[in-house]
């Protein structure tokens, strides 16, 4: 079979993924499905086996720092041990079972990523959530996800033991701490007790390994179930396509560690390719810290939102050099050409958007010796095909909008979703034709390339037109008045729908007669883009409603203006 051994014994994975062209590129993505496969064994250690040999540079996989200037540094090996240790803890303390779930609530603290292979090691059901959460939040997570095991921090545990009562698969409990706590196993504690011996459970290629919770960006955040080898070998386009990654390369990717994204990019893109993974505790989003970081450390390859591109760029950088950088990424939103320019003139390097869901590994992107066309997703990643269809789900030609859709009939490509838990009605909702329908609209150009509209709650009905926000949102944004802005739908007695943006203004503007700004604002908007388009209502907010991963709540503008809540 074509598995990541195999790419091991090819040595694949060890050479840059500069291909001349997107076809040579999807040729050379022939992965075969083992019987059974565990990222773990099946990639760590063999990282571990070719570390031990020689064969691979001599980078960490795994390299953590945080402000106080403390470091942790861990070869393959250390990892390997370290994980066998925690999987002991968790099959012999906690009680678990293959398949038992497991709630993981940490920063980024080096645990994060024990936990992650441990729970590969025991089969365990890994469910990451983000420490932004509130009681009322992890008491929805643990119910909802029927957890077994929870591991979490001083901060979150008194609100774990306050719900722990109406959580009834709850049975055990760790923490992350250097003080005992009540009723918690101690990890650090344990971990000098424990074995590192331990066999690794023989999954499963369709075994469920992970529960990702969505953003939540458009409602409650649906629980997502992925398999062994949807995201351990399925995200091997991720790592050697889109990121580029090599062993030689360090990565660092900034996202919260309770999103799929940092499944993406923080655990198995870099390790299926060798890479070393880096990552700074940041407790808070610091701009400063980001661009220091990117400075001081070999860091080669960056992923990030591109919120936090969007900050960065407002900062002046002339101070810092990036001598190791080489390949940034960006994702979980579109990002404006407005911040992709900014970013190329004040660090020579372009920003490779890639375009995927909770639900999937990447599924479009700009892929390294690609043209980059500015405001597109780039061309459909090798795991999937990739179609633009109608609501009959119809394949439509370029140049038509229409929902994205990844084609799952006859065979359902690996690297997507098995299932939202215990919601099978919106699993099935998910199905048209041969097509599991994303839920955001776009279109093909005719040289392939992919043009992110909207998603397809987002798209407003005015006056005949179908208008999508990010269009309006990026000609808004290149006026120097608007710091952000966001998009919506809203009420009109005689269009039934208008557009109405909401602005955050740069604070020079902040003082300028606002009845003028807005006239301004609209005039520059019928200038950029179809004067159909420009916002009819503008209003100024202080800022806008935003998930904790970033992104903007149009739906919840849109209901204050529809007035449903
Ligand atoms: P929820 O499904 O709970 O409403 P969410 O869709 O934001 O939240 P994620 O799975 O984290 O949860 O995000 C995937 C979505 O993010 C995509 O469906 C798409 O709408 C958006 N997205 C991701 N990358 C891009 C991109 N490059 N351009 C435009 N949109 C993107
Ligand atoms: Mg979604």
């Amino acid at each position: 079979f074509g598995s990541v051994r195999a790419l091991h014994k090819d040595n694949r994975t060890a050479t840059p993924q500069n291909f001349s062209n997107y076809e040579s590129m999807k040729q050379d993505f022939k992965l075969g499905i083992p019987e059974y496969f565990n990222f773990a064994e099946d990639v760590l250690d063999q990282w571990t086996d070719k570390e031990k040999a020689g064969k691979k540079p001599s980078n960490p996989a795994f390299w953590w720092i945080n402000r106080n200037g403390e470091e942790m540094r861990w070869s393959f090996e250390e990892l390997g041990s370290l994980s066998r240790k925690f999987a002991n803890i968790l099959s012999e303390v906690c009680s678990l079972q293959r398949g038992d779930r497991v709630i993981l609530i940490l920063p980024r603290v080096p645990e994060w990523w024990l936990a992650n292979v441990a729970c590969l090691r025991t089969g365990t059901v890994l469910i990451p959530g983000t420490t932004q959460l509130t009681q009322k939040d992890i008491l929805y997570r643990l119910q909802s996800s029927k957890a077994n095991c929870i591991i979490t921090n001083d901060v979150l545990a008194p609100a774990v033991d306050a719900v722990a009562s109406k959580c009834e698969n709850l049975h055990s409990k760790l923490i992350v701490s250097e003080n005992s706590r009540e009723g918690w196993g101690n990890l650090k504690e344990l971990m000098k007790h424990a074995s590192d011996s331990h066999t690794c459970v023989k999954t499963k290629h369709n075994e469920i390994m992970a529960i990702f919770f969505t953003s939540g960006t458009s409602g409650y955040p649906k629980m997502t179930a992925h398999t062994h080898s949807s995201f351990g070998l399925g995200l091997s386009v991720n790592g050697r396509f889109w990121l580029d990654l090599t062993p030689s390369d360090v990565m660092w990717n900034t996202s919260d560690t309770g999103w799929a994204k940092s499944a993406w990019s923080s655990v198995f893109s870099p390790w299926i390719q060798g890479a070393c993974v880096f990552t700074h505790h940041l407790p808070r989003f610091e701009p400063t810290s980001i661009l220091q970081t990117l400075s001081k450390y070999p860091i080669t390859v960056f992923c990030s939102a591109p919120t936090v591109y969007r900050m960065l760029v407002q900062n002046d950088m002339t101070s810092y050099k990036f001598k190791s950088l080489k390949h940034c990424v960006s994702a979980g939103e579109p990002i404006t050409p407005d911040v992709t320019e900014k970013w190329r003139n004040k660090t020579g390097l372009d920003i490779y958007e890639g375009y995927g869901q909770t639900e999937t590994v990447l599924i479009c992107g700009n892929f390294k010796g690609m043209k980059i066309k500015p405001g597109s997703m780039g061309k459909p990643s090798p795991a999937f095909n990739v179609k633009i269809v109608d609501v009959n789900g119809n394949v439509l030609p370029p140049g038509q909008e229409g929902d994205i859709g990844i084609q799952v009939l006859p065979n359902r490509p690996f690297g997507l979703f098995t299932h939202y838990v215990d919601n099978p009605s919106k699993t099935a909702s998910t199905l048209r034709g041969n097509f599991y329908i994303t839920g955001d609209r776009g279109y093909m150009d005719k040289d392939g390339y992919f043009w992110f509209v909207a998603r397809a709650d987002d798209v407003i009905l005015s006056s005949g037109y179908r208008i999508g926000p990010f269009e309006v949102e990026n000609a808004l944004n290149e006026h120097p008045s608007v710091a952000e802005s966001a998009v919506v739908s809203s009420p009109d007695p005689i269009r039934g729908e208008v557009v109405k943006a909401f602005v955050v203004l740069n604070p020079d503007y902040k003082s300028h007669d606002q009845e003028q700004l807005i006239k301004e604002i609209q005039e520059h908007v019928k200038k950029t883009t179809a004067p159909y388009k420009y916002p009819r209502k503008v209003e100024f907010i202080q800022e806008l409603p935003k998930t904790i991963s970033g992104k903007t709540k149009r739906n919840e503008l849109r209901k204050k203006e529809w007035k449903t809540i």
